[in-house]
């Protein structure tokens, strides 16, 4: 059997010595799109092998050339928007609009790290007497060990290719073996571009095997992951064990606040559409709607409309406005929280079911009179259902809101300025939103509080992950 989406170890693109390979499924359909490579142990030792290597020969390539390659990359994506699109619907499932807007959003990350490579400074300090001279070096940290999600298999991924190419480290990349394309273009990007082929790999096989295989290697520096909080917590114990500094960008339960000065309708009209993007699967996405009880009938009515009416189906189609979830795992994690919320209580006020039995879609659902002990008010839900409860009490709202270990990303609607700055500084998250709902853009360094992560991703500071300091006191 032919692989079609192969490992990239040295330049190579080919299959895992084993021959070992599991099927890419397409959401809409069920169907296998091809075959994705599982590297072995042996692979793994060739991938590290060339990083070490590769991260030699990248990191004396000045700053400003590796500023112009990360532009040339991201230059290779815009011109491929079309095919690249089409890969990642092809795996993922979400509408060709969309994966048009994650392409752009890959190539502006690629962008973003290439500038900030050309702005890599050291300082210099006098010293405490005469004769005393004190310099701090920035160094690139070494090879980096990155695994990177289905939910946005390019731009996750980019991020990271950004921030390590940056900074002049060679990276090792595990991303989704459920959507290995989208790495795979961004990948041939980046070598296309001049970055030296023993600087980028991208390894797929069995995450676990993977992982504790990769991260105590004595090659390996620095570990960096997107995913969930109980894997987050499994990479970083690895990592600690071998005293390996790390990146965790973890899950969130977004609270979204909406207070009674608002139109409620139009709020609506707006969250819908934040709501059902990617078919929910966004680590920054609403999805605990505290609205206030003398607007809440409106809200929901208006949301389960919404609901009702947004055109589900093939990412191909242009008419679809939500594709199916990415993998069969999200379908059964959202009926569970649906017939959990209605066992308990709870009512449906639009959806709440799967859509046919051809791929692995699921209706925009809203739910209503939502219990306090239904697990969707604690478990993230990671897709397109929407639990809405009433509040009365703010101070009591507000420590519902708090009250997970989640701290990724939480949203106040309100036009009162005093209920504003009070409110967004009640809200214990990494990412807080006013009147809007945040997306990941290159300029902003994105990271969780609490159990929702470690460290940060972009902004002026994208490359500091991946880099180390050396102190020089010189006489
Ligand atoms: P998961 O955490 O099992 O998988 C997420 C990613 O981690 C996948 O790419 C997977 O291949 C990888 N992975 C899993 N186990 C691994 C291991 N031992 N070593 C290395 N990599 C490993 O979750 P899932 O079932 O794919 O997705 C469900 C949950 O993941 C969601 O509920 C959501 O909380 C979370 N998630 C978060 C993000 C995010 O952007 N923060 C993205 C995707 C998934």
């Amino acid at each position: 059997m032919t692989i079609k989406f192969p490992l990239v170890i040295d330049g190579q693109w080919r299959a895992g010595s084993s021959n070992e390979s599991q099927a890419v499924l397409n959401p809409a359909t069920g169907e296998s799109l091809g075959l994705v490579a599982h590297a072995t142990l042996a692979d793994l030792d060739e991938a590290l092998a060339a990083a070490t290597r590769g991260m030699r020969e990248w990191q004396v390539v000045s700053p400003w050339e590796r500023g112009t390659i990360l532009k040339k990359a991201a230059d290779i994506l815009r011109a491929n928007i079309d095919s690249a699109a089409r890969t990642i619907t092809l795996e993922q499932g979400k509408p060709l609009a969309e994966s048009k807007g994650e392409v752009g959003r890959s190539a502006d990350f690629l962008e973003w790290g290439g500038e900030q490579a050309r702005r890599i400074s050291g300082r210099f300090l006098r010293g405490r007497d005469t004769g005393h001279r004190i310099e701090i070096e920035t160094h690139p940290v070494g090879v980096v060990a990155a695994f990177t999600p289905w939910n946005f298999p390019m731009a996750l991924a980019a991020k990271k290719f950004a921030g390590a190419l940056g900074a002049g480290c060679s990276i090792i990349c595990k991303p989704s073996e459920e959507t290995p394309g989208s790495v795979l273009v961004l990948a041939k990007a980046l070598l296309d571009a001049g970055v030296p082929p023993a600087a980028i790999g991208v390894v797929f096989g069995r995450p676990d095997e993977i992982s504790s295989y990769l991260i105590p290697a004595p090659a390996v520096a620095k570990v960096t992951f997107t995913g969930s909080i109980p894997v987050g917590k499994l990479l970083a114990a690895t990592a600690g064990k071998a005293m390996k500094p790390v990146t965790m960008e973890l899950g969130g339960h977004a609270p979204t606040i909406v207070c009674a000065d608002v139109d409620p309708e139009k709020v609506a009209d707006f969250l819908a559409k934040a709501k059902f993007t990617n078919a929910g699967q966004i680590c920054l996405s609403p999805t605990r709607f505290f609205v206030e009880e003398s607007v809440r009938e409106r809200f929901t009515t208006r949301l389960a409309q919404h609901a009702k009416a947004w055109r589900v189906g093939d990412g191909l189609d242009p008419q679809t406005q939500m594709g199916p979830l990415a993998n069969e795992r999200r379908v059964h994690a959202m009926s569970h929280l649906v017939d959990d919320t209605l066992g308990k209580g709870g009512k449906v006020a639009a959806g709440g079911q799967r859509i046919g039995d051809r791929g692995f879609f699921f209706a925009p659902t809203v739910l209503a009179h939502v219990p306090d002990d239904a697990e969707i008010l604690r478990s993230e839900p990671f897709g397109p259902v929407v639990p809405v409860l009433g509040f009365t009490d703010e101070d009591a709202m507000l420590s519902l809101a708090n009250g997970l270990e989640f701290g990724l990303s939480g949203y106040v609607f309100t036009n009162d300025a005093s209920r504003q700055q009070r409110i967004k500084d009640s809200l214990h998250f990494g990412t807080v939103g006013v009147n809007d709902v945040a997306t990941h853009i290159p300029e902003v360094p994105l990271g969780g509080w609490k159990e929702s992560g470690y460290g940060t991703e972009g902004g002026i500071e994208i490359l500091e992950p991946y880099q180390k300091t050396k102190f020089l006191s010189i006489r």
